[in-house]
């Protein structure tokens, strides 16, 4: 069977339902083809199932966050596409949102309800979804437009936007297809690497089974030079001899940003005191009793008191230095760093360079962000992006007449309608136009 069509779309993810939803709304003609028996299968794991879909931010700080190189190429993705745009559109598709410390989640907490604004509009717009459908391969036509073979069924079109996913958590089906779709078609792939995953330690601080959460700490990242590199703030989650929460994730992206090969790591448990402050108000006596004070859970302070008790507390305390055993595998990082290289894309349309017509969008391309809602934002964005630029090809806008150059603002007085001026009947000044006779006053 062959089929023809405007548009394919490879992958009901995140960046994949916002490309249908954004295509139908544009009366695109366009197939969405899924690898698994269900839509959005990693958008349901988001934030712990409260899905945390965005941050509330100015373009220009959000862009910050990303960090170079994305700050420099998600800069029209972002811009067209800002955080006040995504709640504005879910609003009017049916999702109401809230920010909690910046943080945007839909206001029903449910990573389910964001699934279901998509699935909705999709099903309002009529827009065919084939799941089971795993694309196998893109080949690009002679004379334009492209093949796409899946297990079953190949469709030709005329334009495809891949939007396949990273590499972690591969059962809910970003396991890597585009990256080698995209290899096969000459275009060069960043290996892929664990972006916010978390770190084993040698000696753990928690039996295994034990979990405990520290609320805010900070993390300095160092180089194999002992350079300091970075620094990240948030959770700490202890889970026997496993590390995670914001504060690791985020270090563990940095390290794989920089391509560190050997990154070390000091985490400071108390980031908002100094540790003369912090030396006065720990108690020698009992060490463990005053660290739970401090808001350190239980069995991290009886851990923490003994890893101390011969050494200057405060100061250990602000500066402990991890023993890293190793980051956790890139199956269960909650972002792959790497993919399709974005130097092979114009960040202006999400278009391959070399492969006119093909498209890309989300993780599969080299983008992630750091924890926050800046992983699906940049889903979503990319995907508005790819699917308004392929409106406007197949649909170019009729060239609009010139407007008036002069444009009268609010706050620049009117100029009163140029008229013909008329010697006045009363003298020779130059007056407005003399009144229609029936007007005229006798004189
Ligand atoms: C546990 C967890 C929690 C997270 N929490 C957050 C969060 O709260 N906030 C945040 O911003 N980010 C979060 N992320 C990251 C975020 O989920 C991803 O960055 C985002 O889903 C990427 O969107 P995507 O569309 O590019 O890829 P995906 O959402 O992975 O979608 C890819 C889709 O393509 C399909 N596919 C793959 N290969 C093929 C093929 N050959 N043919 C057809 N279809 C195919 C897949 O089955 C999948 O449905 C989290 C990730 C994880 C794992």
């Amino acid at each position: 069977m062959e089929t023809n069509t405007e548009l394919i779309i490879v992958g009901a993810g995140a960046a994949g339902l916002m490309a249908t939803a954004t295509a139908g709304e544009a009366a695109i003609k366009a197939i969405t083809l899924e690898r698994r028996h269900r839509p959005g299968l990693k958008l349901l794991l988001c934030g712990n199932n409260r899905c945390n879909i965005s941050y509330q931010a100015q373009p220009k700080d959000m862009l910050r966050d990303y960090g170079e190189p994305l700050e420099q190429f998600l800069k029209t993705a972002i811009n067209e596409f800002t955080s006040d745009d995504l709640r504005k559109l879910m609003a009017k598709w049916g999702l109401q949102t809230i920010a909690n410390r910046n943080r945007i989640y839909p206001a029903s907490e449910k990573a389910d309800d964001v699934l279901h604004c998509f699935t909705d509009k999709i099903r309002d717009l009529e827009a065919p979804i084939v799941f089971n459908c795993p694309v196998e391969a893109i080949t690009p036509l002679e004379n334009g437009g492209f093949l796409v073979k899946t297990n079953k069924i190949n469709l030709t079109a005329k334009y495809v936007l891949m939007a396949t996913g990273g590499f972690s958590y591969p059962k809910t089906g970003s396991v890597g297809d585009g990256q080698r779709i995209a290899k096969k078609l000459g275009l060069k792939v960043e290996d892929p690497k664990p972006g916010l995953a978390g770190i084993d330690i040698k000696t753990p601080w928690l039996q295994q089974g034990e979990k405990e959460d520290v609320p805010n700490v900070a993390v300095e990242i160092f180089d194999e030079n002992g350079r300091s590199v970075g620094m990240t703030r948030g959770n700490l989650l202890v889970e026997g001899n496993c590390l995670r929460g914001t504060a690791i994730f985020d270090a563990t992206r940095i390290v794989a940003r920089q391509n560190l090969q050997i990154p070390s790591f000091v985490l400071d448990l108390f980031p908002t005191q100094s540790a003369s402050a912090l030396s006065s108000r720990l108690g020698k006596a009992n060490l463990a009793a005053s660290l739970e004070k401090q808001g350190i859970p239980p069995l991290l302070s009886r851990s923490f008191a003994e890893l101390s008790c011969k050494l200057n507390a405060s100061e250990f305390l602000k500066q402990i230095r991890l023993e890293v055993d190793s980051i956790r595998p890139l199956k269960e990082a909650i972002v792959t760093v790497g993919g399709v290289s974005l130097d092979e894309i114009d960040p202006t349309t999400m278009e391959a360079r070399k492969i006119p017509g093909l498209y890309f969008a989300g993780e599969l391309a080299d983008i992630d962000g750091p924890t926050g809602g800046y992983n699906l934002h940049a889903a979503f964005a990319t995907a508005r992006l790819a699917i308004n630029a392929i409106k406007a090809k197949l649909r170019p806008e009729p060239k609009q007449k010139p407007k008036p150059t002069r444009k009268f603002t609010k706050q620049e007085p009117r100029q009163p309608a140029k008229t013909t001026k008329k010697r006045s009947s009363r003298g020779d000044r130059w007056d407005a136009p003399e009144p229609p006779p029936w007007r005229r006053r006798p004189q």
